[in-house]
């Protein structure tokens, strides 16, 4: 039998276990002659934020983008993921071969013709690495800071959600280009590794704050001139207020309106104006020609020490609703993924 996560009912607000099921369903792991499917063992699944989005009664987002294709209650939810095919009717991969691509949140995946999958090297990393600092989750870092924000040394770059698994290598990527990098987080816990741990010239936390513009100001007396921007509502509003003329903000994810239809940053736009701010938000998906670059740069990193990739590694598929729900109220710690098969 192959067990899978879905939706009992849409989910508007922030999302409780009791939204979920986890369903059973018998599963052969040996293909129809002439199929051409391909049934993989998942291995991680990804947990991410975006995917709240895709779990609403209707999109927010008049996106045409896939990443806003609804999720049905009683459907599969996808996820990029780490899996070892267990049958092939494609003559490209066969039995034991280690793959990336779109799974489901379940033990297995059977992968139709088109989906996403390819074959990976896993150089020596842990094959977690591949759904977060080898996977999305480090080509949104890396593509958001150096495409987006456009830094140049010495410059100044403020990320929230700066523990979480994007910000926290948005950080390091900083700090290792040479830029002063403060972040925010949740937890005093959180605080205190941001800077200890990971090199951030400072970090708060924003739960302790009350006017997160003076929070700004006392960081940054001399101004933002990137903000990578993961939560949105008050944040970004005090972020732009504290923007340096030409500053940049990427806006990468909004996660504090994710859960709150009513929320949403309304910066003051003649700051945005006066101060020539440039304001963009980007798709990790649209950077895939900085694929090698991003990988040789950071497998370098990794090799030398000079980067810590944070994991929060769940066990079992029947976790994933709790780490799912975790998202929204700062459990996790780093990339939050799902051991599926105690690897
Ligand atoms: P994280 O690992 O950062 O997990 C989410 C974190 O967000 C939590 O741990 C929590 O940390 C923080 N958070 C949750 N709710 C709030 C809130 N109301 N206000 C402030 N902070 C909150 O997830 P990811 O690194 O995967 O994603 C980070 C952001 O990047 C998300 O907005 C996501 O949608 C976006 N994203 C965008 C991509 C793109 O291509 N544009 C690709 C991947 C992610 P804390 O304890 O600090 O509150």
């Amino acid at each position: 039998t192959n067990r899978f996560i879905t939706i009992k009912n849409p989910v508007d607000a922030a999302p409780r276990e009791s939204d979920f099921e986890t369903k059973a369903e018998a599963l052969s792991l040996k293909l129809e002659p002439g199929s051409i499917d391909i049934i993989v063992k998942n291995l991680y699944v990804s947990i991410d934020p975006y995917q709240i989005n895709r779990l609403k009664s209707h999109s927010s987002s008049q996106s045409a983008s896939s990443f806003a294709v609804r999720i049905i209650p009683g459907d599969t939810i996808d996820a990029s993921g780490v899996a070892r095919v267990v049958a092939s009717g494609n003559p490209e991969f066969e039995k034991g071969d280690l793959v990336v691509g779109l799974l489901a949140w379940g033990d297995y995946t059977v992968v139709k013709p088109g989906g996403m999958l390819r074959k990976f090297d896993p150089m020596g990393f842990p094959l977690s690495y591949q759904v977060g600092i080898l996977g999305f989750s480090g080509l949104t870092a890396y593509a958001g800071l150096f495409e987006i924000g456009k830094p140049k040394k010495g410059e100044k770059v403020f990320v929230s959600a700066a523990s979480g698994s994007v910000g926290h290598l948005v950080g390091q990527y900083a700090k290792l280009f040479g830029c002063y990098v403060v972040g925010s987080a949740g937890s005093k816990e959180k605080v205190t590794l941001l800077k200890d741990k990971l090199g951030f010239d400072d970090a708060f936390n924003y739960k302790e704050e009350t006017d997160l513009k003076a929070a700004l100001k006392r960081y940054f007396p001399d101004g933002i001139d990137i903000y990578f921007d993961n939560v949105g509502a008050e944040m970004q509003e005090a972020a732009i207020a504290n923007m340096n003329t030409y500053g940049r903000v990427a806006v990468c994810g909004v996660i504090s309106e994710y859960t709150d239809g009513k929320k949403r940053a309304a910066p003051e736009m003649l700051d945005v104006i006066y101060k020539r701010i440039k304001f963009q938000g980007f798709l990790a998906a649209d950077h895939l020609n900085l694929y090698q670059d991003f990988i040789s740069t950071t497998c370098n990193h990794l090799r030398s020490g000079a980067i810590y990739p944070l994991e929060d590694i769940s066990d079992g598929v029947e976790s994933i609703p709790s780490a799912f729900t975790g998202l929204f109220q700062g459990g996790n710690i780093g990339k939050k993924a799902i051991d599926a098969n105690g690897v």
